[in-house]
C-alpha cells in the first residue's frame, strides 16, 4: 500500500559512489536531493566492513581495493580532501615465481625497472622505458576521452551530428602513426599486444594482469589490450601515470568521503531504503519511486545507479521502454568470475626469493601489488577452465596489503591482504557455491604458500566473497565488478546501449549514473558527475525555453 509521497528537486537510486557523486553535484546546485540506498550503509562496491563477529577490529575493504581513476576534477569539486579523501600511492608490483626468484616493476623509477626486468631479459628491459613512453602517448589519446560524452554516432539530428564533429575536431592532432596505436589497442589481445614487445614470459606475465581484471577473458581474446589501458590510464594524483593506491579506511572511506561532501551540499542520504520501481506519469516521464516499504517519493528527476537490469528492466519495465533498448539491456554482457578473498594475517607473508629475517618484517614488496600471475599460459589456464565450467586449479591473484601503510584497518602487528581473484564459472552467480568457493580459495592460498612458505599458517581469519555474494548482496547482477563487461561491443557510444551513452534514457526525466555508463566501471565517479550534469543541463535548457515561451511578443 502506497503511503503518502514526499516531493523532491531530485532522487539519486543507488548509494555507491556514483550515486553519491551525482547526489553531491546536484545538492551543489541547488536542487533539493535525496539518495536512496537498500543497504545499511552506503559505497556500494566501495566498502569497508569487518567481516569477522568474532574479531569486529579487523576491517577489510571487502570488494574493490585501490584507487586510480577517480579524476582530479572531481576531487577538487567536491574538496574531497576535506571529507578525508587520503591516499597512500601503492609500491612496486612484485612477483614471486614458484620456480624461484622475483620481478618487481614501478610505476615511476625506470632505472630500478631496468634492473629488475634484466633478471629476466635485457632486451625487455631496454624495451621497457618505449613501452612506458607508448602507453603514455595512448593515455594522452584515451584520458580525455574519458571525461568526453560519447556522442550518439549514426544519429542525423543536428545537435547529434555537431557533437561527433565536435569530437573529431578535437581529434585533429592525432596522425596516422597514433591512429593505427589506438585501433591495435582497441583490437588485439593483451598476449598478442606483449609477444610485440617482450620477450620474456616473465615480464608479460607480469604486464598481463591490467589486461583481465574483472574481464570474462583470458590475456589471448581480442579486446583484453584495452582492459589493461583502462586501468592504466588513470593516476592517484601523484602524477605518475598507472599508478595506484589505497584509500586510508579502505575503499568505504572515499564513499564516506563522498557522500560527506553530498551532505554538506545539502543532500540528504536514507540507507535501508530499497527502490521498488519508478513512478511515471502518463505521458512516461520519470517523476518519483516507490520503495519496498511502499512510501512514494516524488521529484523532477530521478538519477538511478543500479546495474542496467535492475534500472531499467526492473525499476522501469520492459512495456515502459523502446523494444530495441530492452533488447540491448537483455543482451548486456555481465559475466566476470571474480572471487575476493579478504585476510587477517598473524605476520606478513615471508617469500622464499626476498626473505626477510622474520616474516612480520615489512620490506618494499610488501607495499604493492603481491601478485600471483607468474605468467600468461598460468593465467589463460584459469580462464579456459573456468569456461569450461570449473574453478581454475591455481586461479590468478592480484593481492595487496594496504596495511603496509594504512594503520586503521586492524590492531598494530596485524595485517589485512585482499586478494582480488579469477576465475570461477560465470554461472556460479546463480548459487552460492559454498563449499566449492572455500575449496577454491584454499587452493589459492596454496600458491602463495609455494613462494612464501609461512603464508597458510599465518592466516587467522578468511572471509571469501563469489559472484553469487556479489549479485545477492551489492546488486553486482552477474558477479560482474563494473555493472557489465568492458568488452568493446560494450564501450564508449556502445554503453550501456547505442543512442543512450549521453547519462540520459529513453524515459524523460530519467538519468543514468552507474558504472554501466561511459569511462565506468571502477571507483572513477564520472558516471555520477556526467549525469548529474546531463540533468543539469537539461533543467537549465527546460527554464530558458519556458521563460522564452513566457515572454510577451515585441
Ligand atoms: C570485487 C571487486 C573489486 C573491485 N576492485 C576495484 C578496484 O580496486 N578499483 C576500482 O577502481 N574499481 C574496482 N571495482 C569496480 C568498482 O568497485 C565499481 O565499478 C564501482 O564501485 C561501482 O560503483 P557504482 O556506484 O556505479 O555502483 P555500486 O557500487 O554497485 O552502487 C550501486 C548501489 O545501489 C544499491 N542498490 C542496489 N539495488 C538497489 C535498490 N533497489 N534500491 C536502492 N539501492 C539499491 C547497492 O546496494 C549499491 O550501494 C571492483 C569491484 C568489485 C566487485
Amino acid at each position: 500500500m502506497a503511503t503518502q509521497a514526499s516531493a523532491y528537486d531530485a532522487i539519486v537510486v543507488g548509494g555507491g559512489h556514483n550515486g553519491l557523486v551525482a547526489a553531491a553535484y546536484l545538492a551543489r546546485s541547488g536542487a533539493r536531493t535525496v539518495v536512496l540506498e537498500a543497504r545499511p550503509h552506503t559505497g556500494g562496491a566501495a566498502t569497508t566492513e569487518a567481516p569477522w563477529p568474532d574479531a569486529p577490529d579487523f576491517r577489510v575493504t571487502r570488494l574493490s581495493y585501490v584507487m586510480s581513476l577517480l579524476p582530479p576534477t572531481i576531487i577538487n569539486d567536491l574538496q574531497l580532501a576535506r571529507h578525508g579523501y587520503k591516499i597512500f600511492p601503492m609500491g612496486p608490483y612484485y612477483q614471486a615465481f614458484p620456480e624461484g626468484g622475483s620481478i618487481k616493476l614501478y610505476a615511476d623509477d625506470a632505472k630500478r625497472n631496468h634492473e629488475e626486468v634484466s633478471r629476466w631479459s635485457v632486451r625487455d628491459a631496454d624495451a621497457m622505458p618505449r613501452w612506458d613512453a607508448w602507453l603514455a602517448g595512448l593515455a594522452d589519446v584515451l584520458g580525455p576521452l574519458l571525461l568526453t560524452v560519447p556522442p550518439n554516432l549514426g544519429s542525423r539530428k543536428p545537435r547529434d551530428l555537431a557533437e561527433t564533429l565536435r569530437l573529431a575536431w578535437r581529434q585533429r592532432g592525432l596522425n596516422v602513426r597514433t591512429i593505427a596505436d589506438v585501433t591495435r589497442l582497441m583490437t588485439m589481445s593483451i598476449a598478442d599486444l606483449l609477444d610485440d614487445w617482450f620477450e620474456s614470459p616473465q615480464v608479460k606475465g607480469a604486464l598481463a594482469v591490467n589486461g583481465v581484471i574483472g574481464t570474462w577473458a583470458g590475456p589471448y581474446e581480442p579486446g583484453t589490450a584495452y582492459v589493461m589501458a583502462h586501468h592504466s590510464i588513470g593516476d592517484v594524483g601523484d602524477g605518475h601515470l598507472g599508478n595506484w593506491g589505497f584509500q586510508e579506511g579502505g575503499m568505504g572511506a572515499v564513499a564516506d568521503a563522498i557522500a560527506s561532501a553530498a551532505r554538506e551540499n545539502g543532500a540528504e542520504i536514507r540507507t535501508g531504503a530499497r527502490v521498488e520501481r519508478l513512478l511515471l506519469n502518463q505521458g512516461g516521464r520519470a517523476t518519483g519511486v516507490i520503495l519496498a516499504d511502499g512510501q512514494q517519493l516524488t521529484a523532477k528527476v530521478v538519477v538511478t545507479s543500479l546495474h542496467p537490469r535492475t534500472a531499467f528492466l526492473d525499476h522501469v519495465g520492459r512495456q515502459n521502454l523502446p523494444d530495441d533498448f530492452v533488447t540491448d539491456i537483455e543482451r548486456w554482457k555481465t559475466r566476470s568470475g571474480v572471487v575476493k578473498i579478504n585476510l587477517a594475517l598473524a605476520e606478513l607473508p615471508d617469500f622464499t626469493a626476498d626473505p626477510a629475517p622474520k616474516g612480520t618484517n615489512l620490506q618494499e614488496h610488501h607495499t604493492g601489488s603481491v601478485e600471483m600471475a607468474p605468467t600468461m599460459p598460468y593465467i589463460e589456464q584459469a580462464f579456459t577452465e573456468a569456461r569450461n565450467g570449473l574453478p581454475a586449479t591455481r586461479p590468478f591473484s592480484d593481492g595487496v596489503i594496504p596495511t603496509a601503510f594504512d594503520k586503521t584497518l586492524c590492531p598494530d602487528g596485524y595485517h589485512i591482504m585482499s586478494l582480488f581473484t579469477q576465475w570461477v564459472p560465470a554461472d556460479w552467480a546463480e548459487k552460492p557455491h559454498t563449499e566449492e568457493l572455500q575449496a577454491y580459495a584454499d587452493r589459492m592460498i596454496d600458491c602463495y604458500n609455494e613462494v612464501a612458505p609461512n603464508f597458510r599458517d599465518s592466516i587467522l581469519h578468511a572471509d571469501i566473497v563469489g559472484p553469487y555474494e556479489m549479485e545477492h548482496d551489492y546488486g553486482l547482477i552477474g558477479g560482474n565488478i563494473f555493472h557489465g563487461e568492458l568488452s568493446l561491443e560494450q564501450l564508449f557510444h556502445m554503453r550501456p546501449a547505442p543512442g543512450y551513452a549521453d547519462y540520459r534514457t529513453p524515459v524523460p526525466g530519467l538519468y543514468y549514473a552507474s558504472s554501466a555508463t561511459h569511462a565506468g566501471g571502477g571507483v572513477c565517479g564520472i558516471p555520477g558527475m556526467q549525469a548529474a550534469k546531463a540533468a543539469l543541463a537539461d533543467r537549465r535548457a527546460a527554464r530558458s525555453h519556458r521563460g522564452r515561451r513566457g515572454r510577451p511578443r515585441a
